[in-house]
């Protein structure tokens, strides 16, 4: 599985079979290395877990610039 989950709150916000996914069309393919490596990582079980933000976190950071500093405030 391809998942996208937001690093901000953790929830998870789409989900694709990476059987019928490709990286091309998740548009991973306009990040620049360091960017995927910034953005992708991956779970032991396989899974690989595209590190986004969701739209109800982006919209309290640009409220509150600094909540972009607390990568995973939840935890
Ligand atoms: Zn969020």
């Amino acid at each position: 599985m391809i998942r996208y989950v937001c690093k901000h709150c953790g929830t998870q916000l789409a989900a694709f079979d990476s059987n019928q996914q490709t990286e091309a069309s998740l548009g991973l393919q306009s990040l620049t290395h360091e960017e995927r490596d910034s953005i992708i990582t991956f779970e032991s079980n396989g899974d690989m877990v595209a590190n986004v933000i969701c739209e109800y976190c982006e919209e309290a950071v640009a409220r509150n610039p600094e909540l972009s500093l607390l990568s995973n405030p939840l935890q």
